[in-house]
């Protein structure tokens, strides 16, 4: 499947459609989910052009696959659910393709925390 540059999070990067973002770096945004399953519910997408957890592990840079991980730390700890910051943790989602029912065609990691979220993978 091709990357589509018109996806809906495509859109979100480039500033066409509005988000609440939780914190920005140079590769990397991060913005609460529009449909949260916990009270915290955190976006973490490359702003690159990346289809999926494949792609993005493949081709995108060190510095790009550094800075995201560093992001998912910065929205966790801003939001309030991380150790370090008095929280109890979180867990990180990646849908990735069909089988996975990724729904969005841009890769993108889920931060959700902020209440006991259960012990099945989804
Ligand atoms: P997936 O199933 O692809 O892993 O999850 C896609 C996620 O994107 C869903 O949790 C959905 O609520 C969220 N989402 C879809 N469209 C938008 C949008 O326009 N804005 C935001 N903030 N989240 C969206």
């Amino acid at each position: 499947m091709a990357y589509d540059t018109n996806n809906i999070f495509a859109r979100i990067v480039r500033g066409e459609i509005p988000c609440k973002k939780v914190c920005e770096s140079a590769h990397t945004l991060a913005f609460e989910d529009i449909n949260p399953q916990a009270p915290v519910h955190v976006l973490v997408i490359p702003k690159g052009p990346y289809l999926n957890h494949e792609a993005f592990a493949a081709n995108a840079s060190d510095a790009e696959i550094a800075d995201f991980h560093r992001t998912i730390l910065e929205a966790a700890r801003k939001t309030g659910v991380a150790e370090g910051e008095g929280g109890n943790g979180y867990r990180l989602i990646t849908n990735s393709g069909p089988d996975a029912h990724q729904e969005v065609p841009h890769y993108h990691v889920h931060v959700v925390g902020g209440a006991p979220v259960g012990r099945m993978l989804s």
